[in-house]
Parts: C-alpha cells; sequence; structure tokens
C-alpha cells in the first residue's frame, strides 16, 4: 500500500527525521528478485500518466533530489525518469554558482528551472544547497542562512498555489556504502572521471552535513511539499521506492486529455 509507503517515509512537518535512526538499508518489506518487474509496471504506469499531464498541460510536478556525494542522484534519474517523454521532463543539475548566478539571488536560477505546465521538473541538487553548502562551510553569516527557510518554504508555497505539486526525496545512504561507491569510482577507469577531491573534503564535513539536513529537513518539509527520507543503500529499494512516491502523486494530480475541437464527429481526412 502505497499510503503505508508515504507515511514510513514522509518527515512530518516541524518534526525532526531523526536520520541516525533511520535506516539506510531498510528494504521495505520488498525482495531483490521480483523488485525489478515491479519497477518496470511502475515505470510503465508512470509514463502513461506522464503523456496525459503533457497533453492536458495545466499542472505541473517538481521532483526535488538531495543528498549527500554518491546516494544515487544520477542513479535515480536515468532508471526512474527514463521511461518518460523527454519532451515533458526537464531535468536540471545544480552545481556551485557560477557567471551570472552569482550575480542573482539564489532562487533566481532555480525559479528559472522550474517545470512549465504540463511538464515534471527534476532537480538534482536544488535550492537546499544553498542552506546547507554555506552553512556547513561557514561561508555566509547563520542568520543569511537561516532565513532561507522561510524563503524556501514561501518558494515552494507560491509554486504550490500556482498549479506546481512538489515532491523532495532525501536519499539516505551510510558512511561506508558511501566509502565503498566513491572508492570504486576511483578504481574504474570509466568512471574515474566522476571523482572530485571536494566528495572527499565533503566527506569529512559528515556529521555537520548530517546536522544541517536534520534541521533542514525539519524546517523545510510541509504537507504540501513533503520530503521523504529514501533508504539508498540500496538502489533497487531507492529506485522503487521514489517510483512509487511519484506515480501516486501523478494519479492524484489525475492528469485529463483536453477536449478535441468541435467538429471531429464524422470529420473524413481526405
Ligand atoms: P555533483 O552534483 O556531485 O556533480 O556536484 C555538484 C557540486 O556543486 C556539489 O559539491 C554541490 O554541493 C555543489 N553545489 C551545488 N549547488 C550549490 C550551491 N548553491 N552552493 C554551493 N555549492 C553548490
Ligand atoms: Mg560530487
Amino acid at each position: 500500500m502505497v499510503e503505508r509507503l508515504v507515511r514510513h517515509l514522509q518527515v512530518p512537518s516541524n518534526k525532526a527525521p531523526n536520520l541516525e535512526q533511520r535506516s539506510t538499508d531498510d528494504t521495505l518489506g520488498w525482495e531483490k528478485d521480483s523488485a525489478k518487474g515491479e519497477l518496470a509496471k511502475v515505470l510503465g504506469q508512470m509514463a502513461t500518466l506522464q503523456h496525459r499531464l503533457l497533453a492536458e498541460a495545466q499542472q505541473s510536478l517538481l521532483i526535488v533530489l538531495q543528498g549527500r556525494d554518491a546516494s544515487g542522484k544520477d542513479g535515480l534519474v536515468r532508471h526512474v525518469m527514463t521511461g518518460m517523454n523527454p519532451s515533458g521532463v526537464k531535468v536540471t543539475n545544480f552545481k556551485v554558482p557560477a557567471g551570472s548566478e552569482k550575480m542573482h539571488d539564489y532562487l533566481w536560477r532555480c525559479h528559472a528551472a522550474c517545470p512549465a505546465r504540463g511538464e515534471i521538473g527534476v532537480w538534482n541538487r536544488s535550492h537546499y544547497e544553498d542552506i546547507l553548502v554555506p552553512r556547513v562551510k561557514n561561508l555566509v553569516p547563520e542568520e543569511v542562512w537561516r532565513q532561507r527557510y522561510r524563503h524556501v518554504r514561501d518558494f515552494e508555497q507560491m509554486l504550490v498555489d500556482e498549479g506546481t505539486r512538489v515532491l523532495k526525496f532525501y536519499l539516505h545512504v551510510s558512511h561506508d556504502v558511501q566509502r565503498q561507491r566513491l572508492q570504486k569510482r576511483v578504481d574504474n577507469p570509466e568512471s574515474g572521471w566522476k571523482h572530485d577531491p571536494s566528495d572527499l573534503s565533503d566527506r569529512e564535513l559528515w556529521p555537520k552535513y548530517g546536522q544541517a539536513y536534520e534541521e533542514l529537513l525539519k524546517e523545510t518539509s510541509r504537507a504540501d511539499a513533503p520530503w521523504f527520507v529514501i533508504p539508498a543503500d540500496n538502489k533497487w529499494v531507492r529506485d522503487l521506492a521514489v517510483a512509487k512516491i511519484v506515480l501516486a502523486e501523478l494519479q492524484d494530480m489525475n492528469p485529463q486529455f483536453p477536449k478535441p475541437p468541435p467538429g471531429l464527429k464524422g470529420l473524413k481526412i481526405v
């Protein structure tokens, strides 16, 4: 039942998510062998609804992905978002702000990346980096990053009020799984290019990022723009959990094909 899954993984408003107590390797009662078939089924249903969403061109869905390095944000985009029609999916990878991004407020580039009516936006990192990174690395005074909780709540509420659903996923991995994945990256000549020395300095700041995420999820999870903590040590669990929650949202949005123009009945194309 997706309601049970949602209840289990969603961070309630104003409640500490207790990340340390939340399992990173929970299998949510699923079996790996059957998960692949189940994911394919869910992706098929997502694709059907996305087709309608795009045709309807009234509502939008924004999916925010956050998590530590190697938590699987890229893999999730590859495995879960690929079944949909790329015309209606807009994936944005947010990197360290550069060029004109630095010359504007931090929400400027985010607003520009929001999905248009009918589209699904997927953000690989997001405006939440503008709270986490300055806090953990002491880049700005506390009052500057702290007031951003209020900004992002208001910004997301505005999007919701104007017809965008917002779902936010924190991919929760253990310290050891991050180590294994970063090591694998370095050892494999085909993934060495992904290695970023800043991943290692961020890994040294593991507890600080943990505290920052703990507070951030509490401050910004809202019934209308909820955070979900996804156990992400197992990629197959991560993919299926996110896919099921996204599918349930699309079903709730219930997009409809627009009515055809009048005069189609009996029309013969010559
Ligand atoms: P990756 O997603 O691993 O390719 O790397 C992107 C890097 O950009 C990460 O280290 C992020 O923390 C960093 N980043 C993204 N957005 C921001 C931001 N708004 N402020 C500071 N760093 C950011
Ligand atoms: Mg990185």
